[in-house]
């Protein structure tokens, strides 16, 4: 060790002892652990499908108030072990249970607001159209991609009330998954296991490889009651292939 490192190595050491560094990282996580991440494209290049005003609404104060939700639940101290969690861990450990709702509820709406954002891109649906692997496997499940179309549209016109619908892979066959307010498809098998640290791990469910969001706040401003309408909009304009693409090749 030569002279300077080891100086270093005293100083940070004393440091540590003095407790300088005890606590800053858990004061600095405390601050904004979480953030709300930049939309993937200008908040008004999904017009006329989907407004400025609906995202300025949905992006810029729906998901935002997820994410000031979830900043403020970790910094109590009973949930303390979760402050220094992932987004993704944090849904996962919090599934199914009934003293933690609010944690899931607003880890999995910002995980699935991320997602979503994710799953649009200005020029997609139709413009970009499934291919290669993906675009097998959804005539394997659907038939075809017009028939893919359809049955996504079904769904996400007939979840009752607040949720998502999810184009997932399981096992490698592709589905097409619906969940109810938070609700996510990693999560969506209740049961579990004890690992070693004592805490529940949920059974990994289908891999999402899209989705569309439809509660009322996500088409209320630009069509209303017309769910339908909003749905089949976004199917044929904005749905992101080449991002579902990426997504299974990932996993397969
Ligand atoms: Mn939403």
């Amino acid at each position: 060790m030569t002279q300077l490192s080891r100086r270093s190595f005293l100083t940070l050491a004393g440091a540590a002892a003095a407790g300088y560094f005890v606590g800053a990282p858990r004061l600095a996580m405390a601050v904004e652990p979480f953030v709300l991440p930049p939309l993937p494209y200008g908040d008004a290049d999904l017009a006329p499908v989907i407004s400025q005003e609906t995202i300025g609404f949905h992006y810029a104060k729906h998901h935002q108030t997820y994410v000031n939700n979830l900043n403020a639940l970790v910094a109590k101290p009973e949930n303390a072990d979760y402050a220094e969690l992932g987004l993704e861990e944090i849904v996962r450990a919090t599934a199914h249970r009934r003293s933690l709702i609010a944690l899931f509820n607003n880890a999995a709406q910002a995980w699935n607001h991320e997602f979503y954002w994710n799953s649009l891109t200005p020029k997609g649906g139709d413009n970009q159209k499934p291919t290669g692997m993906l675009l097998e496997k959804l005539e394997a499940a659907f038939g075809s991609y017009e028939g893919f179309k359809v049955k996504f549209r079904d769904a996400a016109v007939g979840q009752f009330g607040s949720g998502w619908a999810w184009l997932v892979c399981e096992r490698g066959e592709l589905k097409i998954v619906t969940t109810s307010n938070a609700g996510n498809p990693l999560t969506a098998d209740p049961r579990y296991f004890l690992g070693k640290d004592r805490k529940r791990h949920y059974r990994h469910g289908p891999i999402p490889l899209l989705t569309i969001d439809v509660w009322e706040h996500a088409y209320y401003i630009d069509y209303r009651n017309r769910r339908k309408d909003h749905v089949d909009a976004v199917i044929n304009s904005l749905l992101n292939w080449n991002q579902a693409l990426d997504r299974l090749a990932a996993v397969s």
